[in-house]
């Protein structure tokens, strides 16, 4: 399986969850089996006690799962059927590695978040990844992981470092990162500053994005110069830095993703439909 983690700087509510679902839309299109996990950094197990008014509507899946609203865009832009593991929550991990601490599963040792409740993570993605959700019953190629919050918070540092690890488990081949930021649009201006932060936050993780996704919260489009500007700040390529502006429709969001390239490059980055070469151990 090939991993692509969707991660978000500057603000959220941005729109990560569509350009993540747009992403899953992409690559299947091309023939490719896609799954995705949406990780929630929040103590709640699921969103079933949210309140609605703070936190939007409770989607419930086949499985009686109530879960993020973001689980009801992957199940309609990727036309799968998605259960309650696929949103992971920091309650949910929690339980899981305190119940094995209860049962005497760590022998005695003392239970950390580095490197237990990262493990617990890494194993929890590496897991619900494989599990097949379209008709054909087989495990999907591609597993989408959109990880809520924003990269520097408390609350989804574990997270981070668990993907930090991830990358390695792995493999280099097998993993891509996507960073959604903001560019602020001032008097008409493209502010490319708060991007810049983020991504050298990220860096600072041990995460390297892949993709610099640029929301730009306005109808005007992301220029070239702006591109070049983030791309020699943040020490990417040109074409790793796509723009996406406010669109009238959210199903839009896939045809401008497109239209930057990113099937191509992430085609390229994790050598989808290649043979894959088995990793040899070290
Ligand atoms: P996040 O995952 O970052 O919280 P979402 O993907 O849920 O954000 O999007 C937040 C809101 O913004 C949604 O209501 C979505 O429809 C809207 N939105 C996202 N991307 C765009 C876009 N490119 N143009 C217009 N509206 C958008």
């Amino acid at each position: 399986t090939k991993y692509i983690v969707v991660s978000g700087g500057v603000i959220s509510g941005i729109g990560k969850g569509v350009i993540a679902s747009s992403t899953g839309l992409l690559l299947k299109t091309t023939g490719l089996k896609v799954t995705s996990i949406k990780i929630d950094p929040y103590m709640n197990i699921d969103a079933g006690t949210m309140r609605p008014t703070e936190h939007g509507e409770v989607y419930v899946l086949n499985d009686g799962g109530e879960v993020d609203l973001d689980l009801g865009n992957y199940e309609r832009y990727l036309d799968v059927t998605l259960s309650r593991d696929n949103n992971v929550t920091t309650g949910k991990i929690y339980r899981e590695v305190i119940e094995k601490e209860r049962r005497g599963d760590y022998l005695g040792k003392t239970v950390q978040i580095v490197p237990h409740l990262t493990n617990a993570i890494q194993d929890w993605i590496e897991r619900v990844s494989k599990i097949p959700v379209d008709e054909t019953g087989e495990e999907p190629d591609v597993c989408i992981v959109e990880l809520g919050g924003t990269v520097g918070d408390i609350e989804s540092a574990p997270f981070v470092e668990a993907m930090r690890q991830f990358q390695f488990r792995i493999g280099r081949e097998n993993f891509a990162l996507i960073h959604v930021s903001l560019v602020p649009v001032i008097h008409g201006e493209l502010k490319t500053k708060p991007t810049q932060a983020a991504v050298r936050e990220l860096r600072g993780l041990g995460l390297s994005p892949d993709i610099v996704a640029c929301r730009l919260v306005a109808s005007c489009e992301l220029d070239a110069q702006t591109k070049q500007k983030i791309s020699m700040f943040c020490h990417v390529d040109d074409e790793q830095v796509m723009g996406v502006h406010d669109v009238t429709s959210v199903y839009h969001v896939p045809l401008l993703l497109e239209r930057q390239g990113l099937v191509n490059l992430l085609t390229r980055r994790l050598q989808l439909g290649k043979v894959e070469i088995p990793r040899v151990g070290l």
